[in-house]
C-alpha cells in the first residue's frame, strides 16, 4: 500500500468510514460500478475530495471507468483493518456501556465483546449476551490471560462517569490495552514521567496508546454553533479541500 501514514488527515480516515458504508449498501442493492462523483453524492463531499481521500492509499479503478464496488470494499475494509478481529472489553456497565455490549452491529465488522467490567457490587456478576460482569480490579489478570490467545484484547470501551475516566483508562493502558475508545465527557491524559525542570515524556506503559473520543453532547454543542453560524461549516468544507 502506497501510504505516508504522517501526513493522512483524520477527516480522511473518518471519510474512509463513510465511503466503506456506502459501497457496503450499494453491493447490497447489486450495484457492481461507482464513481468518485457517484460516491461524493452519496458522502455529501466533492469528487475531488473523494479522488483525494483515496489517492493516500494507492490507485484505485480505472481512470474514466470508475471503481468495481465490491473491489474498492475489499481495499477499504483491508485499510481500515477491518478483515481481522478485533477483540474488545468494556468499563462501566450502566446505561450507556450496557446499551453497546447488547448492540449486535458490532460484530458484524469482527468485533468482538469478550470481557464487561464494573465496580458496582449490583451489576458485577449479571450476565450480558452471554459474559458475565467482572469486577474492574479482575481486569489485568483477565487481559493477561487473554494474551496469547486468539482472543487478545485490543481495545477497552470507557462508559464509565467522567471523573472516574482517567483512573478507569489508567486500568487498561496498565493492563497492555493500545486502543482506547473513550465515551466519556473527560480529556484522557498520559501518565506523565520525568525530571523537575525537564520536558516530560509519556510513561512506557503509554507509548502506542490510540485514544479516541465519542462524545454526543459535543456533537450537539457544534450543531448548535454552526445552526447559529452556517457560513463558518461552508467554510470549513473548502479548508479541508
Ligand atoms: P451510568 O452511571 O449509568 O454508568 C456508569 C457505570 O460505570 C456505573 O455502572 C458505574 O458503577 C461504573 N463505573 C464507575 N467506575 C468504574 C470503574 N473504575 N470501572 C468500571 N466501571 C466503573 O452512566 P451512563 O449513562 O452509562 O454514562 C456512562 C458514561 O458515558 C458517562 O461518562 C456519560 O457522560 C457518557 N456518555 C457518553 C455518550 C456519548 O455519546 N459519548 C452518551 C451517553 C453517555
Amino acid at each position: 500500500m502506497a501510504m505516508n501514514a504522517l501526513n493522512i488527515p483524520s477527516a480522511t480516515i473518518s471519510r474512509m468510514v463513510t465511503y466503506l458504508r456506502i459501497l457496503e449498501k450499494l453491493e447490497s442493492q447489486g450495484v457492481n460500478r461507482t464513481s468518485s462523483k457517484h460516491l461524493a453524492e452519496k458522502a455529501q463531499v466533492s469528487a475531488f475530495q473523494v479522488r483525494k481521500d483515496l489517492a493516500y492509499f494507492g490507485r484505485f479503478g480505472t481512470r474514466g471507468m470508475g471503481y468495481t464496488v465490491n473491489v474498492l470494499k475489499r481495499e477499504l475494509r483491508r485499510i481500515l483493518g477491518l478483515t481481522r478481529p478485533w477483540n474488545v472489553v468494556i468499563l462501566g456497565m450502566g446505561r450507556l456501556g450496557g446499551a453497546i455490549a447488547n448492540y449486535p452491529g458490532a460484530s458484524e465488522y469482527e468485533f468482538s465483546f469478550r470481557g464487561l467490567f464494573d465496580v458496582d457490587s449490583n451489576i458485577v456478576g449479571q450476565e450480558i449476551r452471554g459474559l458475565t460482569v467482572l469486577h474492574s480490579n479482575q481486569l489485568a489478570e483477565f487481559v493477561s490471560s487473554q494474551a496469547t490467545s486468539s482472543q487478545a484484547i485490543d481495545m477497552g470501551f470507557l462508559a464509565v462517569p467522567p471523573e472516574k475516566a482517567q483512573e478507569a483508562a489508567q486500568l487498561l493502558v496498565d493492563a497492555g490495552v493500545k486502543g482506547i475508545l473513550n465515551f466519556a465527557p473527560a480529556v484522557i491524559q498520559p501518565r506523565l514521567m520525568g525530571e523537575a525542570g525537564k520536558e516530560l515524556e509519556k510513561a512506557e506503559e503509554w507509548r502506542d496508546v490510540i485514544v479516541e473520543n465519542v462524545d454526543f453532547l459535543a456533537g450537539m454543542k457544534r450543531l448548535a454553533f454552526y445552526i447559529l453560524n452556517p457560513s463558518l461549516k461552508e467554510l470549513e468544507k473548502e479548508v479541508e479541500l
